[in-house]
């Protein structure tokens, strides 16, 4: 039976579905990619944030070109947010739990390092800690998420500019000093973080708050990276992650998922406008799976939001949406795999040659 189910499986992931458009060269070629993960965020989590919002969103106000994600992970039909990432960042699907590394726990070059060998500036923020599984899958190479102690240290040794997110407890920041980064600790301290490569931990504890809690964290995080990024002739590559949008739908949460897409949101339009301005910054807002099952079933006519049923505590199968803005946004246009979305970014940014 599980033979039959991993055929199944690898039949469903050498679907030919890149759509005709992805052959089209692109019009023009961004300098820096702005990648925005909502964790666990399907479509229906987007709009329950813009019902509730009384019909806006920045996202859908911004998108020029959407598309949809096939998410499956190398060895499940349901992915999680290891293998999710992983497709995202190094272009193979891998198994549920392993972190920037293959089915064979071989290590997989990352976008973000292949960024920094070409000359380009990289980072994450994150509102969780840095070494779970989605920033931890840009730097990392473990085959569990679970090795937190191995993962803070990969990303201790990374090559990244700028890393903003909790999870301080992980990490020994001696190490992290020896290893050039200007650390600091708290919101204000950011903002004084001079360094040329930083770790700003956002709070001094390993668990993060919930929205609305940490106040702008992840907006003051996001553009304090793209101003300190932003610096390099070369361009940037940048993991946006809204992180905890996934853990209320794990709670079935309605509250929490509609506080936590709207800080995403929030932060989505500043880093939009951002773009809009520059002109040569490709925005990519998608997700790395669905959480919850979550349907809507009518408006509340006294708290005028959506009335929301989650089908599971766990995540599903759904494909997910691609919002994308700014130059080689039309590329995202299509039903595609989720590894496509690196393929797309590689070749966006002229990175397809690999360079030791
Ligand atoms: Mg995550
Ligand atoms: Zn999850």
């Amino acid at each position: 039976m599980k033979k039959i189910a991993a055929l199944f499986l690898a039949l469903l992931l050498s679907g030919q579905l890149s759509s005709v458009i992805a052959a089209v060269p692109p019009k023009k070629k961004p300098k820096n990619i702005i990648l925005m993960i909502g964790d666990g965020t399907g479509l229906v989590h987007l709009y329950a944030a813009y019902t509730a919002q009384g019909g806006k969103l920045n996202i859908y106000e911004f998108a020029a070109a959407v598309g949809l994600s096939i998410t499956a992970s190398a060895n499940d039909y349901i992915t999680d947010s290891a293998a999710g990432a992983t497709a995202l960042s190094t272009g193979k699907k891998t198994n549920n739990g392993m972190i920037g590394t293959a089915p064979d726990s071989s290590a997989l070059e990352t976008i973000s390092e292949r960024a920094h060998k070409n000359g380009m500036s990289t980072g994450v923020v994150v509102t969780c800690e840095l070494p779970h599984a989605t920033p931890a899958s840009f730097y990392a190479h473990q085959v569990s998420r679970k090795m937190y102690t191995e993962i803070a240290s990969d990303l201790s040794n990374s090559q990244a500019d700028i890393m903003i997110g909790s999870g301080k407890p992980y990490f020994d920041t001696q190490t992290l000093a020896n290893n050039g980064f200007t650390v600091s600790t708290g919101l204000a301290a950011m903002q004084q973080n001079k360094g040329k490569r930083q770790v700003c931990f956002t709070d001094a504890d390993s668990f993060p708050a919930k929205a609305p809690l940490r106040g702008d964290a992840l907006l003051q995080g996001s553009m304090h990276a793209i101003t300190q990024l932003s610096q390099n002739k070369k361009g940037f590559f940048l993991m946006i992650e809204g992180s905890q949008i996934d853990w209320g739908a794990h709670d079935n949460d309605s509250a929490n998922v509609i506080d936590e897409a709207i800080d995403f949101d929030k932060t989505a339009g500043n880093v939009l406008e951002w773009a809009a301005k520059d002109k040569n910054t490709l925005v990519i807002i998608t997700a790395d799976h669905e959480c919850g099952g979550l349907t809507l079933h009518g408006l509340d006519s006294n708290t005028h939001r959506p009335i929301m049923h989650f089908s599971t505590g766990h995540h599903t199968a759904e494909p997910v949406p691609v919002y994308a803005y700014g130059p080689g946004a039309e590329q995202f246009s299509g039903v595609y795999q989720n590894t496509d979305i690196y393929y797309k970014m590689i070749a966006l940014l002229s990175l397809e040659k690999k360079k030791k």
